[in-house]
């Protein structure tokens, strides 16, 4: 039986009532968070020790509570400081094993300053906060009140958690954490496919299909670049140009939604169709930096990576990342021969042995049979573990991930 982590996010609406209760609650939270951070970076500079968990949330939680300055602490819920803590915590702890080389992949930067004007607000209610679901549907916050929920669909359980999130267009979501033992495995299937993530389509799979962004989500994006030169027109501190940010981003949540349901529906296709998936480990942080930037973060590959990944894991299929360093490009997926490295106009090529190889479909066989060899011999030793729920809500900001912060907002469907 596997343990399974799930997230289910709800459009939420709070009166106004509620909204100033929420502002106050996301502040508090934040302030917890930058002073805690703050203590541990004046005890660095000091040349103290690194500060415990424990001790930080003495000082900034129990003991600032009796203090003038921030009395108001205690006008919230006790666990919504205490989880903006255990944020901070987390951060350090991913910096930590970045640093040493315990953690693979991208490098994680240290814990940022929050601000107010960040385009995401969140806090987090676990069980022990009491929040509940009424028999009337409401969903009942401490301290905030009892807020209407839109129920899209059923929470299948009781929830273990809940994250309450203000985007940037002033919207509310709730987004509840459920752990569930149900076994979703799906029946068997024979093929197994490799995805080459690309410039010039969304993907390109080993056999052969080719996915390119709808037509609906290429216009959505192109009125946002529009807004945007518009806001950037705008006079500062103008009354038009509070306006228009307000235009950019409703606008910038629609193209994210668009785009997260989009990805939806092509993840669970391709784990539904194939027992195997493969795809290049591309670092998308290290692309990001360079001028291919605005278009990875547009194209949204590590939301949709990781939708693949965890629907693997929840429906019993197999996902792998394939080595980035791995020349699937310029190998020819015939006789296995390197060829020179070739400019990023190269659509397609004939390798001295013969053979005529369009660029990304020979990228995408390569990786599925890199993929295949690395996976085949780790493949009977794979145990199912604790899947966990993909954390859209985590505040520590990552840093070249923060452009496609609001694209990594995941619902499960
Ligand atoms: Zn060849």
């Amino acid at each position: 039986m596997r343990i399974v982590q799930l997230r289910y996010r709800y459009r939420v609406y709070p009166d106004a009532a509620q909204r100033t209760a929420l502002a106050q609650a996301f502040g508090c939270a934040r302030v917890v968070f930058n002073d805690g951070l703050r203590l541990r970076q004046q005890a660095r500079e000091a040349g103290e020790k690194y500060i415990s968990d424990g001790d930080l949330s003495k000082r900034v939680i129990t003991q600032a509570k009796d203090t003038e300055e921030r009395a108001w602490l205690c006008e919230v819920s006790a666990v919504v400081l205490q989880q903006a803590l255990a944020d901070l915590n987390t951060a350090y702890r991913n910096y930590f094993a970045s640093v040493t080389g315990k953690r693979k992949g991208r490098k994680v930067a240290p814990p940022r300053y929050r601000s107010r004007k960040d385009n995401r607000q969140a806090i987090r209610f676990t069980r022990n906060s009491r929040f509940k679901v009424l028999d009337n549907g409401r969903l009942r916050l401490p301290k905030i009140g009892d807020v209407p929920v839109r129920w899209s669909r059923d929470l299948p359980s009781e929830a273990t958690s809940v994250t309450v999130i203000k985007d940037a267009a002033d919207r509310y979501f709730a987004s509840f954490v459920v752990t569930t033992t149900e076994n979703e495995t799906l029946p068997p299937v024979e093929s197994e496919v490799g995805i080459d993530l690309g410039l010039m389509h969304f993907a390109v799979m080993s056999d052969g299909a080719t996915v390119t962004a709808p037509k609906f989500l290429r216009r959505a994006a192109r009125k946002l670049k529009r807004l945007q030169q518009d806001l950037s027109r705008k006079e500062k501190g103008s009354n038009r140009r509070r306006k228009a940010v307000m235009k950019v981003a409703r606008a910038h949540a629609r193209v994210a939604d668009t785009r997260r349901d989009w990805q939806h529906k092509l993840s669970t296709a391709i784990i539904r169709d194939n027992q195997a998936v493969y795809v290049e480990d591309l670092a998308v942080a290290g692309l990001g930096r360079t001028r291919l930037a605005k278009s990875v973060h547009d194209a949204g590959w590590a939301s949709f990576t990781t939708m693949l990944q965890y629907k693997a894991q929840r429906y019993g299929r197999t996902f792998a990342r394939v080595d980035r360093y791995f020349p699937s490009t310029r190998m020819c997926s015939d006789c296995g021969r390197i060829n020179e490295k070739m400019p990023l106009d190269v659509r397609a090529w004939h390798c001295p042995c013969g053979s005529h190889q369009d660029r990304d479909l020979n990228a995408a066989i390569n990786i599925k049979a890199a993929g295949q060899a690395d996976f085949n011999d780790r493949r009977a030793q794979v145990r199912p573990g604790l899947v966990p729920a993909p954390r859209s809500e985590a505040v520590t900001h990552q840093n070249a991930a923060r452009a496609t912060r609001s694209v990594a907002g995941i619902a499960v469907p």
